[in-house]
């Protein structure tokens, strides 16, 4: 049976079915990248860009994962940025500086060049959804823009918020234009469209079982093997893989996206007069925008208890409502979740298993930027550039030294804590 995506509404407007063989017998390449979602294809194309023969193995389908599933808001800046700048001082000031806008050029720069057909759009906003958060998202801008790098920053006053938002919920909201959003599907299956072009070759329904680094490294499915130079592990593996700097250290918890049927255009103004994608400013959020067909998609997480919920429409349909009254009774056509990977720092990890073992993951639900940074990064790297892998090398991970089980135990504890300490 061949594997397919599953069922959503990114999946039900994919632009492009190809298929891509599964691995038999050997291949050598300068590099074999493991995953074929953002960070794999990412790291591929900017390898390829710069002439390495480059291998991708999917276990599933190109997107199959996190990429072809997530809330699809492309949002500056990376995770944990706060314990970047607390750790690494200026050269993390510096390093922040440097790639907050750095995915969504890669993006954009794609996007232009391959004619990626992925409903790219700008303009994307936090919404303060307690009062004491306005302040944070003020100070915020202040910084940045004393800094010198806030254009494209501006904040809506509570007053002001019909102006960016149909609903009464919030208490202002930061804009950034320089931001937005995208069908992450479409964007994925784009990019590993343009990998090949660009020479990558790329292998599906083929799951990596055995990795290895040292003096010959490989990557070996149970009908082939790719003799590499370098192993990229691009994404969350199998637990098996997550071993030395990666043991303890991801914590994997669901996230799950509703999508309305398509909205009259006058209802769909309301709802968003600026078509703007939005995530509020609670650790456990929500977060939703329009598609280019006027549905609006709906995320976030409907429980604590780091289960999957029975019915996604039912578990997420009263948060929806209570956001948006007007959409009150409105179809929902698709409902579908994933896979999101915290690192207690929520640094992302990004660094080396092996001297030519690389590894990218634990975006903290920021990805769909980041890890197009990142395989810049691990493409500079292996190019012989090591300064912004050293960086991320150096940033000091909290890991529990526990099973998987307790270690979900815990996060599903971590994140009641934090939906009561946003409702307080
Ligand atoms: C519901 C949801 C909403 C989200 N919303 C947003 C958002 O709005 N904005 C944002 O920035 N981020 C968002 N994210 C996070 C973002 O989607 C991820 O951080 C990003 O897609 C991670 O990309 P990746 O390539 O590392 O992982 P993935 O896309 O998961 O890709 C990893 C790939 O590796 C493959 N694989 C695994 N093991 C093997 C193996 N042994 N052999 C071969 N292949 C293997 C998998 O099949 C998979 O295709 C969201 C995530 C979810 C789940």
């Amino acid at each position: 049976m061949s594997a397919t995506h599953i069922n959503s509404y990114y999946a039900a407007t994919a632009n492009d079915d190809t298929r891509y063989p599964r691995l038999r017998g050997t291949v050598t390449a300068d590099v074999c990248v493991v995953g074929g979602g953002f960070s794999g294809i990412a790291t591929a194309l900017s390898l390829a860009e710069r002439g390495y023969k480059v291998v991708v193995i999917e276990a599933e389908r190109i997107g199959w994962g996190a990429s072809g599933r997530n809330g699809g808001q492309m949002i500056a800046g990376i995770s944990g940025e706060h314990r970047i700048e607390s750790q690494l001082g200026d050269a993390g000031r510096k390093l922040l500086t440097e790639i907050r806008y750095l995915g969504h050029d890669i993006i954009e720069g794609r996007v232009a060049r391959h004619q990626i057909r992925c409903d790219l759009k700008h303009g994307w906003m936090e919404v303060a959804a307690r009062p004491r958060h306005m302040e944070g998202l003020r100070s915020y801008v202040e910084e940045r823009v004393a800094a010198g790098d806030g254009d494209g920053l501006e904040l809506v006053e509570a007053a002001d918020m019909g102006r960016v938002i149909g609903s009464d919920l919030y208490h202002g909201a930061m804009v950034d234009r320089k931001s937005g959003h995208l069908h992450p599907l479409n964007l994925c299956l784009g990019e590993a469209r343009a990998a090949v072009t660009a020479g990558v070759q790329i292998f599906e329904e083929s799951p990596v079982m055995e990795v290895a680094g040292g003096a010959k490294p490989f990557a070996a499915t149970a009908e082939g093997r790719v003799d590499a130079a370098s192993i990229v592990l691009a994404g969350t593996m199998d637990p098996k893989f997550q071993t030395g700097p990666l043991g303890g250290l991801l914590f994997p918890t669901g996230s799950y996206i509703v999508a309305t049927e398509p909205l009259p255009e006058r209802l769909a103004k309301a709802v968003s007069p600026q078509d703007l994608a939005v995530a509020d400013s609670n650790v456990v959020l929500d977060y939703f925008r329009l598609s280019a067909d006027r549905r609006l998609l709906f995320g976030g997480r409907c429980n604590y208890s780091n289960r999957d919920p029975r019915d996604v429409r039912e578990a997420l349909r009263p948060r929806l409502t209570e956001v948006f009254p007007q959409l009150e009774g409105v179809k929902l056509d698709y409902a579908w979740g994933g896979r999101i990977d915290i690192v207690l720092t929520r640094v992302p990890a990004i660094g080396r298993r092996e001297p030519n073992v690389y590894y990218m993951q634990g975006y903290c639900g920021h990805g769909v930027n980041t890890t197009h940074i990142a395989g810049q990064i691990v493409a500079d790297a292996i190019a012989g550039t090591m300064e912004k892998l050293d960086l991320f090398e150096k940033i000091r991970h909290v890991r529990l030294p526990v099973g998987q089980f307790l270690g979900n135990q815990l996060l599903a504890l971590g994140m009641l804590y934090y939906r009561l300490r946003d409702l307080l």
